[in-house]
This record gives structure tokens, sequence and C-alpha cells, in this order.
């Protein structure tokens, strides 16, 4: 995709935005008709994001020439994911203290959300149990990004130890990495509709929460909107800068699509094709960093999900006019940014992993019941955040002296085979 048709695509996808939010304001439930665009939007986004994830890693793995590299670059990965995710976690706390949201919000009355009861909680060793895959086809069935990130790991490394053996097998997947690419491009052309039928369905189905947002949860909000702003806007604009070497502006205009098709879809996972898209083609990040550090980002790195669970544990104690101690803040602190590690890149994921922070502190869980009414929005606005974080992730990994010594490979070079 050349500069030029992808600066349409992005004008197309805010055009999109704004169509959606006035069709669904405007004409409310007759809008609903348009559904079915956001759902082919969806599936061809969920059709591609496995075999995409999968050939590409096992492509950028093969080509790292040195596999000790592999376990440098994994390791500063999750040091730098950690520490973002911990910044932003500390952001949230902060403003949460200053603002204090909860104060003279009435408890009204309210319940479990169904998806939480119902919803098998996990703890952290059944997250470490489910790296492994029993049966590879059946994670890919179910889009389980963590235990194929692990299988293409192994698949990729020992593809690298054999060697000239394996070279037909390495050749196959590189040119299906590059097929699966080329798809993501046609489903670009298809985003705008998509992204004004997504928008256009959730505002339509949501406009009595509206009024919740201005009234009762406004502070709450604002809380967490500042937040995401301070860190999405900030702190990773900052990273970008000086631990990427990139100039945030460019950088982050090129991510258009893949920020709006996240603010749209509230699902990291369903974005990363174009996540990687963005990353590889229109910022021209090295293809062997960035196939290895945004599908991990995908699934490990949720900054603004972190940010929100601190945010709105706080608040509910608030309003139950419970006060945590420091060390209860530090407890929130920890299983928050746990929770965003272990919550899956999908709509509501982290609402449903609050469950997490609050039996940790011992707070109520009928307060998901309170913020659930305007988890549609703010699901959307993490979720954003959320892939921003992986995309500078993949910008400063790739600037590590792994991959800045060793004359770099973006998706152009491969796709066409020059430099
Ligand atoms: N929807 C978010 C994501 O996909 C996860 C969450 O619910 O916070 O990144």
């Amino acid at each position: 995709m050349t500069g030029k048709s992808g600066n349409i695509i992005l004008i197309g996808m805010i055009a999109g935005a704004a169509l959606g939010v006035m069709g669904g304001l405007w004409l409310g439930d007759v809008f609903l008709a348009t559904a079915f665009i956001g759902t082919i939007f969806l599936n061809a986004l969920n059709m591609v994001v496995i075999p995409l994830v999968v050939a590409s890693m096992i492509v950028g793995i093969t080509s790292l020439g040195d596999i000790s590299k592999l376990g440098r670059t994994s390791g500063k990965t999750i040091l730098f994911y950690m520490t973002t995710t911990g910044m932003s976690v500390f952001v949230g706390l902060i403003l949460v203290n200053i603002i204090h949201p909860g104060s003279g919000v009435e408890l009204w009355q309210t319940e479990i959300p169904e998806m939480v009861k119902s919803s098998d909680k996990k703890g952290i060793i059944d997250v470490i149990i489910g790296l492994v895959p029993k049966n590879v086809f059946k994670a890919a069935a179910e889009g389980k990004i963590l235990p194929l990130i692990v299988f293409s790991l192994l698949l990729g490394g020992v593809l690298s130890a054999i060697g000239e053996k394996a070279r037909t097998v390495i050749s196959f997947f590189e040119g299906f990495s590059l097929a699966m690419m080329k798809i993501v491009h046609l489903i670009i052309y298809i985003a705008p509709l998509g992204v004004m039928s997504l928008i256009g369905t959730i505002i339509a189905q949501n406009r009595d929460s509206v009024e919740q947002l201005v009234s009762g949860l406004g502070w709450y909000s604002f809380t967490v909107i500042l937040g995401l702003s301070i860190h999405g806007l900030i702190t990773l604009p900052l990273l970008l800068k000086y631990l990427g070497n990139r100039k945030p502006f460019p950088y982050f205009l090129n991510m258009g699509p893949a920020l709006t098709t996240a603010f749209t879809t509230a699902s990291s996972s369903a974005t990363l094709p174009i996540t990687i898209e963005s990353v590889e083609v229109k910022n021209k990040v090295d293809s062997r960093a960035a196939s290895f550090v945004l599908p991990l980002g995908a699934t490990i790195n949720m900054d603004g999900t972190a940010l929100y669970e601190a945010v709105a544990a706080m608040f509910i104690a608030q309003i139950w006019g419970i006060e945590l101690t420091f060390g209860q803040q530090v407890i929130i602190f920890l299983t928050a940014t746990l929770a965003s590690v272990g919550a899956a890149g999908i709509p509501h994921a982290g609402t449903v992993m609050m469950v997490m922070v609050l039996n940790a502190v011992g707070l109520p869980l009928e307060g998901i019941g309170l913020i659930f009414a305007i988890d549609w929005f703010l699901d959307r606005c993490r979720t954003t955040v959320n892939v921003w974080g992986d995309s500078v992730g993949a910008a400063v990994i790739a600037e590590t002296k792994e991959f800045s010594n060793s004359g770099g490979g973006t998706i152009l070079s491969r796709l066409f085979g020059k430099k």
C-alpha cells in the first residue's frame, strides 16, 4: 500500500467513524440494518489473524540468523512491556487519588454482570499451563494467540537449527506470510465501511448510557480517559522518541488505521493484522522484530487495560466508602498489571479480569455491574492505547542491538527484494 492510498484509507476510516456516530445517534435502531457490514469486517480480520501471526512469526524467527538473539529479544520485550504497563497503572492510581471520582456518587441497585459470573476464573498457574497447547489446531480454531506464539517460536527455532534441509518449509512460510499480508491489504480497503457500521451500531444500541457517561459515571470516565491520554500522548511518545529513535507524530499518523480499528472493534487481537501492516509497511519497522513483538504485545501488553483496572477498582472502593491503605493500593498496582497480562485481546476481557483485582483487596464484585454500563465506550478507548503501546514496543525493540547491527529487513524488502 503506497503512502498516498494509505492516507486515503485513513481519511476514509475517519469519515466512516464520523458517519457512524451521526447515523447511530440520529437514525437509532434503523442504523442496525448496517450491522452485517461490521460483522463481515470483523470476520475478515479474525480470519486472517491466526495464519498471519503463525507464518510471520516463523519467518521472523528463521530470519534472525543467530537463534540466541531470540532469548535476548524476548527478555527485552517482556521487560519493556512490563515497565510501560507499570507506568500506566501508576498514572492511573495518582489520578484516581487526586480526582476521587467516587465521592458523591450514589450507589444504585446493581448486580454482577452475567458475563463476569459465567467466566471461568483463571489463576496465574492456569495461564502458564495454557501457554502449551494440547492441540495446536484447537488453539488456532479458538483464536488463542499465546499458545500459538509458543508453538511458532518452537517451530521457527528448530527450523533455523535444522538449516538447509528445512529450507523448503521456511520458503513455504515466507510465501505464505506475504500472501496473508496481501489479504490484509485487501481487507483494509473495506475498513472505512466496517468502521462506520461498527461504530454506528454500538452507538445506536447504547444511546441511553450516554446519559450515564455524563452523570454519575462522568468523573470516573474522565479519570480513565485523562489517564489514557497522559500515557498515550506523553509517556509512550517520549519512549518512542528516545528509545525508538522515531518521530512520534508521523509514527502515530501511520498507525491511524490500526488505532481506528482498535477503537471500532475493541479487540487488540482482531486489530493485529492491521497493526502488523501499519508497523511494518507504513512505519518500516524491521519485520523480524515486529513479527515477534506485536503478536506477543496484543496478548500480554495492555497498558490501557491495566490503567483502567486500577482506576475502576479504586472508584468502586470510593463509592462503597472503603478507604484503601497504601499497602492495598500496591496490591491493586500489582494485580491490575497481572490482570492485564492475563486478559485476552477481545472486547470486555479486562472487565471480566476485574474480578481478580477486586478479590485481591476484598472489594464487592457488584461494583463491576456499576461500571459495566459504559464499558462499551471505555473498552474502545483502552484498546486503542493497548495497540498504540504494542506498536511503540515494536519500534523500540527494533532499535536494540540484536536488530540494529544486522542490516534490518522491512516487509517491503521481503515483498520486493529491496532494502
Ligand atoms: N478489549 C481490550 C483489548 O482487546 C481488552 C480489555 O477488555 O481491556 O485490548
